[in-house]
């Protein structure tokens, strides 16, 4: 009989005997996961309380201080068996007064919508005016030498939107808001805009990190993002009259590092509690938006894998880990010092799996592994594909977990629907309003599904039954 539902053959014996009888437990175990997420799940109140109590939390502001200790109660309320701080060196940068912005041609006054970049310097009080010379890429960039003297070099290269993986087209263009300011800085560039990293046009500047690296400090500029409206309004008018004038003031500022942490809690192993596996995002956020989609899904997530395991006494052989990461964006703080932690105590991680993708819908995994325990997690794909995770792939895991890379470590990273991410993605619409419930729950049932999965059947040579 063909069931409508699901296009799928049901009343046959095919499904069920092509399962062996460790499947079948893990298909209705993987059941009461998806069954608790949905009707028993937290996910979506935490989130409301981290993002309208705290909301935006950048690395070293006194938000982010106060998201440690939201945290750490959060942790301790869901009867973790250990919870603790991981100190963490975080850079500390604020953005100041509201920029301003707006180009000048033919005696009109036109507004750009603009936001400062982390770790960008500000401009001189009273501004910059220039001109503009728009380029498409670094290299681009690069080729102009002395002619990018005086002026102000705005990267406008848009997304790929053939691309269907939105990331995909993000990584195609992140470069000129990360390193267009050390591209032009040498010679003598005033300034950079960039153009906004996001498919959708709209009037929203979205920030992001950008990195002088390790030029003179006599060539750092100013750099900050337009809005995709507002590039498209300023190349369209530079077309027009070429040596039009744009101003540009921003007050934000590098101030000394700060002390921060790592939030971790755990579940000690049955079996062997020597052996981890973590599962975690990021704390930190931008502060344009409350940091909904980036990435306070991915902790709150995270955390729900561990509240699920505990709520349907699910007991793991190894020991559960979930950590709250500071500093992602800004630098990744938190990543070091945990891999450190790691190193130093010769922990041993079987896994990991990081949600830093946004909380949409569930798609699948992608997977950095050796070719063994790859095989293995896509052998899964029978059990997880009924949840919509079909794309279970090999790929990179996450910028948190990556630090702890090695030959038998299996990371991997969790991915939901890209198609809306980055219309949020760093800008102030990234608020707890386009977080959809069900969707973070299936998420997180999916991230609790792959770990129980995981825990159940990675092992690495020290655990390998003879
Ligand atoms: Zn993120």
């Amino acid at each position: 009989m063909l069931c409508l539902a699901c296009n799928e053959t049901t009343n046959s014996k095919t499904t069920s005997t092509e399962l062996t009888p460790e499947e079948k437990t893990d298909k209705a175990n993987i059941k009461k996961i998806f069954d608790s997420a949905l009707l028993h799940g937290k996910s979506y109140e935490w989130l409301r309380d981290l993002t309208s109590n705290i909301g935006g939390r950048m690395s070293g502001s006194p938000e982010a201080a106060l998201a440690v200790k939201w945290g750490e109660k959060v942790m301790k309320e869901t009867g973790l068996d250990s919870v603790w701080l991981q100190p963490a060196t975080v850079p500390h940068w604020v953005r100041g007064e509201k920029e301003v912005a707006y180009y000048i041609s033919n005696g009109k006054k036109v507004d750009l919508a603009i936001a400062a970049l982390g770790s960008s310097i500000a401009t001189p009080k009273n501004g910059i005016t220039a001109e503009v010379i728009e380029v498409k890429s670094i290299e681009e960039a690069e080729a102009l030498g002395e002619k990018a003297k005086g002026k102000i070099i705005f990267f406008n290269r848009p997304f790929d939107d053939t691309l269907i993986n939105t990331f995909q087209a993000y990584g195609g263009c992140v470069g000129q808001r990360v390193f267009g300011a050390k591209a032009v800085g040498k010679f003598g560039a005033l300034a950079v805009l960039v153009r906004s990293m996001t498919n959708r046009l709209d009037n929203y500047p979205h920030t992001g990190t950008m990195r002088y690296e390790d030029i003179p400090k006599s060539e750092y500029i100013p750099t900050a993002a337009l809005s995709t409206v507002a590039a498209e309004n300023l190349s369209n008018q530079l077309k027009e009259d070429p040596t039009l004038k744009v101003y540009f003031k921003q007050r934000c500022k590098n101030l000394p590092k700060e002390k921060s942490f790592n939030v971790i809690g755990e579940i000690k192993g049955s079996e062997n509690p020597e052996k981890i596996i973590v599962v975690g995002g990021h704390l930190d956020s931008w502060d344009l938006g409350d940091g909904a989609h980036d990435d306070g899904t991915g902790i709150v997530q995270a955390l729900e894998v561990l509240h699920i395991f505990k709520i349907n006494n699910i007991k793991p052989k190894n020991t559960i880990r979930v950590v709250f990461f500071m500093d992602e964006e800004q630098g990744g703080g938190g990543a070091t010092a945990y891999a450190d932690a790691v190193k130093l105590t010769n922990e041993n991680h079987l896994g990991g799996l990081e949600s830093d993708a946004g909380g949409h819908t569930p798609r699948g995994f992608t997977i950095d592994a050796n070719a063994g325990n790859r095989k293995l997690l896509q052998s899964w794909k029978k059990l997880l594909a009924p949840y919509g995770l079909h794309d279970i792939t090999k790929g990179g895991s996450g910028a948190d977990i990556s630090p702890l890379k090695a030959e038998e470590t299996t990371l991997v990273g969790y991915r939901p629907d890209s198609q809306r991410y980055f219309d949020y993605h760093h800008a102030a619409t990234d608020t707890f309003d386009k977080v959809n419930k069900r969707e973070l729950e299936l998420g997180s049932a999916s991230m609790a599904s792959m770990i129980y999965l995981m825990d159940k059947y990675l092992e690495n040579p020290d655990s390998v039954k003879q």
